[in-house]
């Protein structure tokens, strides 16, 4: 197998993985802030850490990942500004912390299931129980807190704030570091540096929050970048192998992070990645939207539902993001779906027909056949910085070859399949073809039409057959001929 490529946005530079435990893989990813819906840009976060994971599977490597759900501490503003998103969502809708939080969690989970995200995995192992819940972790984060608090962080009204003049290199991760903090930080009084943050914010005087709990610096809630540098120590292990998250994490959270781990660790210069808490840092680029949709205060925000209720299935939205690579900012449109589930649809025809033709016993040949070369090809894209869209064209290359026995390049598909997770083994195009929730006709009505219309066409009456594929216009369902298995239509 090819050396395994990934771009570490620390050193930004390329670097072959290493793991830091002979055989084993343990990857943190910072989760959702559970007080809305996701939107399908977060949840293109989520596809990057997935096939990231599954790439480290396909490795070989025993995989421990983490992904974690904030249902406490963090602020409208990533910095020290702002209400926490909790506590506002809770106050707007009339609704306790724990409600909310339940409630956006459980639909992130529906999401993460939709679009064959694993979850974390603990020693290989997906489990449902392995998520990791921030407010299951507040003894630990206290205690962290005050292993750092003596050298590293000040007392004031409002919290316990970090001093990033105690750790080497602060900020090293952030692309644009100034004096001013990237303009980005409030002004909290008596603050000793701009990027100083909050580890423990109290409770005001007089206040009672929903979520507050005793501390040696009074009542309060832990700050956001203090869960995820405890978690992720607590489950992996300081220094464990790779850190990942959306791109604007590279500027603030994860800095504080950083500088964090290097005061639990009393750890030094960041030359020594290993400082950093873990070895390598990467970063998903934006989902972008023109007309802002993507905003979760818009009315009908891009969530995957939305995607659902026109009709695309959620795994279309998954080929979306895999064509594109993970550090380029990718660009959503509704055509670009359309295109996306087209080439879903095809590889699954594709697919479906070898399903009914090859024999169970599945045997991927050795390297020196068409199959094995191809699969070594594939392992050559996903292992350049996992190049989804080089290994989606592999994995079509195989689909189109027809030298090799057919259970043989059966075998070969399912298993690119475990790094791409369509679930080629049992998806077939009935499921990619979902009703618009504002359809003006069933599916059984549309397939009622679709034998009428083909037994018309069986005895060469094309004016009848021509009739209810008008008739199925009229009611936005296109029926496509020429379909070589059988009768395909599209709403
Ligand atoms: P949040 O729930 O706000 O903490 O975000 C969850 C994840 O989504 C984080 O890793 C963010 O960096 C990431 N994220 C936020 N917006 C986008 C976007 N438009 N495209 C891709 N990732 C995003
Ligand atoms: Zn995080």
């Amino acid at each position: 197998m090819t050396d395994l490529k990934l771009f570490n946005s620390l050193t930004r530079s390329l670097e072959t993985f290493e793991p830091v435990h002979p055989g084993e893989a343990r990857v943190y990813t910072c989760g959702p802030t559970v007080y809305n819906y996701p939107h399908v840009g977060n949840m293109r976060a989520y596809v990057f850490a997935d096939v990231l994971g599954r790439t480290l599977s396909w490795k070989g490597y025993k995989l421990t990942h983490v992904i974690n759900i904030t249902d406490v501490g963090h602020l409208t503003d990533d910095a020290d500004a702002g209400e926490d998103k909790m506590e506002k969502m809770a106050a707007e809708k009339a609704q306790s912390i724990w409600d909310i939080a339940k409630h956006y969690t459980e639909a992130y989970w529906a999401d993460v299931k939709a679009l064959n995200i694993r979850g974390p995995m603990n020693k290989g192992v997906p489990d449902a129980a392995n998520w990791s819940i921030a407010t299951d972790y507040i003894e630990d984060m206290i205690d962290f807190a005050k292993a750092i608090a003596p050298e590293h962080c000040y007392e004031l009204d409002s919290g316990l704030y970090f001093d990033v003049s105690t750790v080497a290199d602060y900020g090293k991760l952030a692309r644009a570091v100034t004096d001013e903090g990237e303009g980005r930080i409030d002004t909290v009084e008596g603050k000793r540096n701009a990027a100083d943050f909050a580890i423990w914010r109290k409770t005001p005087p007089g206040e009672k929050r929903q979520m507050e709990w005793d501390s040696p610096w009074g009542k309060g809630a832990p700050g956001w970048h203090l869960e995820c540098s405890v978690m992720g120590g607590k489950l992996l292990g300081f220094p464990f192998d790779i850190h990942t998250g959306g791109i604007d994490h590279r500027e603030i959270h994860h800095p504080n992070e950083i500088a964090q781990n290097q005061a639990f660790c009393e750890c030094g210069s960041l030359d020594d990645a290993a400082c950093s808490g873990a070895r390598i840092w990467m970063h998903n680029n934006f989902l972008v939207e023109r007309s802002g949709k993507m905003s979760k205060s818009a009315g009908e925000f891009l969530r995957l539902q939305l995607l659902v209720d026109k009709g695309y299935h959620p795994l279309a939205y998954r080929m979306m993001c895999l064509q594109a690579h993970y550090r380029s900012e990718l660009e959503f449109s509704w055509e670009g779906l359309q295109a996306a589930l087209t080439r879903l649809k095809r590889i699954v025809k594709a697919v479906e027909q070898l399903r009914r033709e090859a024999r169970p016993a599945l045997a991927i040949g050795p390297p020196n056949t068409p199959i094995g070369s191809l699969i070594f090809g594939f392992d050559e894209s996903i292992s350049d910085d996992l190049n989804t869209s080089v290994a989606l064209t592999a994995l079509e290359r195989a689909i189109a070859d027809k030298r090799d026995e057919k259970s043989v390049k059966f075998a070969g598909l399912l298993k690119m399949d475990t790094v791409l997770g369509f679930g080629l083994d049992k998806l077939t195009r009935a499921d990619l073809r979902i009703r618009p929730k504002d359809a003006q006709i069933t599916e059984a009505e549309i397939e009622d039409a679709l034998d009428r219309r083909q037994a018309a066409r069986a005895e060469k009456d094309f004016a009848t057959s021509d009739a209810i594929r008008d008739e199925l216009a009229a009611k936005g369902v296109e029926a496509m001929d020429g379909d070589p298995l059988g009768w395909e239509w599209k709403l």
